[in-house]
């Protein structure tokens, strides 16, 4: 997925303002009615407007999507970056977008730099990328959703990990300093390494091992189990700052409490991990690994913190549910997915004006409104692309 920055300098506040009447328009609208974003952005002059949407739906910030009962327009998933980046961008922790770095099933992964030109890492999550359709017709879980679900679980995703990397770097784990999150995006320090799958071999495999033994048995003696604790989610640092300090864990929108019913089976899961990494790439076996009914003495309890401090527990079982769902489905959805023109007939009716009201308040004391002069360039973000050599 390309990041589209090059449209991120040139909109007016109008435009800004019409794009994130679409985004409040879709907390309650799968596809929002061209009326109510008109609406909310309480922009004076019905022209104005529709020429905003244009503009918008041509640089595919937006797209038209036909119902039966009204025409209206979603936010794409450049529309949410948009929003995301220039967030980041008016707070200063984005300044410019520079290579991508990753991209997984879920994820896109960015350089970034600030101002200062400290480099850092812009992850946007793509929960539903591949799945929109299928998490979308799961109505059972969507029933009293709703926005658009890929928005909806892409920011879950974004808002775990942060409120989980926090807590951890706050505890002195080994992970990547959490810079700024929105929406679907969060912002962390660059690692400066590669990921442990590209270790063919290491000179001392029993300090590496035990030490990220250790990781995964101090992470749940604090609550929490990573479960996805694999070769790809830990980097190994070019420079270890010591024996016991040669990597940092990543990717930690999975992570469960250790009091979730299966928490065994997935401590014992990320333990088997390793264990296979190990004995498969460096050819290195021990019969000396935890195990989480004779290993694990809760310390703390940072899963509850982080509950405490907006993650609430039904947020993580709805999102738990969510993507073990919508994981299942991915395999036969894979070839079907598009993110085109889409006809959907089963859109729920709201109370509009009620929505509008309380929209109207939010737009203006939206803090990602900067200024509002109408000035274009003022508008507009001072994101750069360039190129790493
Ligand atoms: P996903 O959920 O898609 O697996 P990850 O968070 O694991 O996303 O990131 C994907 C890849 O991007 C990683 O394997 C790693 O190579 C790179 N990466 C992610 N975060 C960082 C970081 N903070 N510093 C350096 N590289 C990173
Ligand atoms: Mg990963």
């Amino acid at each position: 997925m390309k990041l589209n920055t090059s449209a991120m300098r040139y909109l007016s506040n109008d435009d800004f303002r019409v794009l994130t009447a679409t985004e409040m328009g879709s907390k309650n609208h799968e596809i929002v009615p061209t009326v109510l974003i008109a609406q909310i952005a309480g922009l004076r002059g019905g022209a104005g407007v529709g020429n905003c949407i244009s503009e918008l739906a041509k640089a595919n910030l937006i797209a038209r999507v036909k119902n039966a009962k009204y025409d209206g327009y979603r936010l794409t998933y450049g529309g949410y970056d948009y929003l995301a980046i220039k967030a980041f961008s008016n707070r200063r922790s984005v300044y410019s977008v520079g290579n991508q770095i990753g991209v997984g099933k879920e994820s896109d992964i960015f350089v970034v730099a600030n101002e200062k030109g400290r480099k850092c890492v812009l992850k946007i999550h793509r929960l539903g990328r591949i799945s929109f359709r299928s998490v979308k017709n799961n109505r059972d879980y969507l029933r009293n959703r709703q926005s658009a679900s890929w928005m909806y679980l892409s920011r879950l995703a974004a808002q775990k990990e942060f409120s989980f990397m926090k807590a951890l770097y706050e505890n002195e784990f080994a992970v990547p300093e959490p810079i700024d999150y929105s929406r679907h995006c969060i912002v962390m320090s660059l690692i400066p390494g590669f990921p442990m799958r590209q270790l063919s071999s290491h000179e001392d495999p029993s300090t590496l091992y035990s030490s990220l033994m250790s990781f995964i048995v101090r992470l749940a003696n604090h609550g929490l189990i990573h479960c996805d604790f694999n070769e790809f989610n830990i980097m190994i640092l070019d420079e270890p700052k010591s024996e016991d300090e040669q990597f940092v864990v990543i990717d930690f929108p999975q992570c469960v409490s250790i009091d979730h019913v299966d928490a065994e089976r997935y401590f014992r899961r990320d333990v088997d991990c390793i264990r296979r990494f190990f004995e498969k790439k460096l050819g290195y076996v021990s019969e000396d690994y935890p195990e989480f009914k004779r290993d694990v003495k809760r310390v703390a309890s940072l899963d509850i913190d982080v509950q405490a401090s907006g993650f609430s527990k039904k947020m993580v079982k709805e999102f738990e549910k969510a993507i073990s769902e919508s994981r299942e489905k991915v395999e036969d959805e894979f070839d079907h997915e598009s993110f085109g023109e889409e006809n959907y007939d089963d859109e729920e009716q709201h109370d509009d004006d009620e929505v509008v009201e309380e929209q109207e308040d939010e737009l203006r004391s939206e803090d990602d409104l900067a200024g509002g002069s109408g000035d274009a360039e003022e508008s507009g973000l001072p994101v750069v692309m360039y190129a790493d050599k």
